[in-house]
């Protein structure tokens, strides 16, 4: 169980202060694997988005405009600092909030502060180029803020993704306001506060609540904002993408997968087991990079299969809180309805249920919201269940008897986030990862996210890549500046 101090109202963070909605509105955010409220968070008015993009336009012209990289260094590292002091009260908040295993939220806390350390050190490396003209000339560019970024986040690791989020963005000198997802506001409230007390000035990180329809939406619109950042489903970002073109804002996104993870006739089977478990069990299968197509060759279907329902049957679900759980809490009922009405609609399709396809039994799944991880075999890929997001933990299981038909299969879709590849043939292996249209690519590994490596989507899975030293291109502004050196004064028009 959870130990953490919770307050009971989390206001909003402007301007380096906390403060209560104008509208004095708040709403209420729950445990999921309770159902019980755990505090009442501010709700944001349209008043309070206008203050925020006031607040973050004039911390551009103040002194955060001036501060040198390192300086700006020296901060992230301290917003880190901070985070690794109040490790255990962030895991649990992380935890109480999104009904995630302790593991997860240990792994996914733990990250976000990699990543702040990560942008600290890109952030003296930040610069432009001195390019080559003709003579006469010299030519070098300026890496500049872009101003005022808008970042919209999910609920699925909302500690990781504002860390996503911020870090770049204040490594390349921007101002930011930040709309964590209504359904885990607190942890992204918490880094903030944290930002502040590292030294960030007062209104270069905004932390603003409530809906996104209402504020999400207006953030889009603003004129005062130069870019959105958003993370989160694909219809919300092209409601995003179009609402932000009349101001012409830099955006960015991050959406939706239905990624392929295919196992090849020569791979280690036991590995292939593990690894796809993990790729699609992880977070109870509500990540992004879900690895939800699993292509298995005819020839090892059957052991394949057999074995990972058996692994499946040594999942323990439950108490997020206990080290031992491997899968935690469904976010919410309405996302609880979602996943068991795509499983009851993938078996009207003809799929066969291989296990789970339920609520869990007993008296701790009495309350809260929870799903058994689910297997479903008999699957082709033209089927609903193999091409919609389902954002939860269930897989569907597809056999395959050709290389290229397969590559065709796994690209037969409107997503590219992920693709894994499992197999002992090195040449095969590389040759699949090139031909698969996915921004992320993992061979033999279940892994897909370390600070540095790029991460983003093909497709209508987004575009831009997070995470990365090109991250920092998404949020400045190249400026060339070109001058004449010559001795001679030039006179284009010879008059
Ligand atoms: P969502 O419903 O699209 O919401 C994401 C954020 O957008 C929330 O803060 C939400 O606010 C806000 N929002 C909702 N409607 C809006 C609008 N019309 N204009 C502006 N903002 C709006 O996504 P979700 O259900 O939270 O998250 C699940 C999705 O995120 C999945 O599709 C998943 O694949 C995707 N995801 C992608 C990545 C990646 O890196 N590619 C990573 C994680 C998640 P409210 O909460 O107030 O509605
Ligand atoms: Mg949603």
């Amino acid at each position: 169980m959870s130990q953490v101090a919770v307050k009971n109202l989390y206001p909003l963070l402007i301007n380096g202060e906390h403060c209560e909605s104008s509208s004095g509105k708040t709403f209420p955010t729950y445990n999921p694997a309770t159902g019980e409220e755990i505090a009442q968070i501010a709700s944001a008015s349209i008043e309070d988005v206008d203050r925020a993009v006031e607040a973050a336009r004039a911390a551009l012209k103040g002194k955060w405009g001036k501060y040198s990289g390192s300086r700006r260094a020296q901060i992230l590292n301290k917003v880190a600092a901070i985070m690794r002091k109040r490790f255990d009260e962030l895991v649990q908040l992380e935890i109480l909030n999104s009904g995630k295993s302790l593991s997860a939220a240990q792994g996914q806390v733990g990250q976000a502060i990699e990543d702040f350390e990560f942008y600290a050190g890109a952030t003296t490396t930040l610069g432009g180029d001195t390019i080559p003209v003709p003579n006469g000339f010299f030519n070098y560019t300026l890496k500049e803020p872009v101003g005022v970024c808008a970042q919209i986040i999910p609920w699925n690791y909302p500690l990781m993704m504002a860390a996503w989020k911020i870090a770049p963005a204040l490594a390349a000198g921007n101002a930011v306001i930040l709309k964590p997802a209504s359904l885990t506001p607190i942890t992204a409230l918490v880094l903030g506060e944290i930002c502040v007390e590292a030294g960030v000035p007062g209104g270069v990180v905004n932390v603003i609540t409530g809906s996104g329809a209402v504020i999400g939406s207006y953030l889009a619109e603003h004129p005062g904002v130069d870019k959105v950042a958003f993370t989160g489903e694909t219809t919300t970002g092209k409601d995003i993408m179009a609402k932000a073109s009349d101001s012409l804002k830099r955006v960015t996104l991050e959406l939706g997968g239905k990624s392929p993870n295919m196992v090849f006739e020569d791979a280690d089977i036991e590995a292939a087991v593990d690894g796809s478990l993990f790729g699609i069990f992880y977070n109870t299968g509500q990540s992004c990079e879900a690895r939800s197509r699993l292509f298995v060759h005819e020839k090892v279907y059957d052991e394949f299969v057999s074995r990972f329902v058996e692994k499946a049957e040594k999942l323990i679900v439950g108490d997020p809180f206990n080290k031992e759980t491997h899968v935690g809490a469904i976010i919410s009922e309405a996302q609880e309805k979602v996943i068991d009405d795509y499983v009851q609609i993938g078996l009207a399709e003809g799929g066969t249920l291989l296990f789970g396809g339920k609520r869990p039994e007993g008296e701790e799944f009495e309350k809260g919201n929870w799903y058994m991880p689910t297997i479903i075999g008999n699957i082709t890929n033209d089927m609903r269940i193999a091409q919609e997001e389902i954002f939860g933990p269930v897989v569907v299981i597809i056999k395959f008897s050709d290389e290229k038909d397969l590559i065709q299969q796994a690209n037969d879709s409107i997503y590219g986030l992920a693709a894994a590849i499992w197999t002992k043939d090195f040449g095969r292996a590389h040759r699949v990862a090139a031909a698969v249209e996915a921004g992320i690519v993992m061979i033999n590994c279940p892994f897909s996210a370390f600070p540095g490596l790029p991460f983003g989507g093909y497709k209508q899975s987004g575009y831009g890549r997070e995470l990365a030293l090109e991250t920092l291109n998404l949020y400045t502004e190249t400026k060339s500046i070109i001058s004449y050196i010559g001795q001679r004064p030039i006179n284009p028009f010879g008059i």
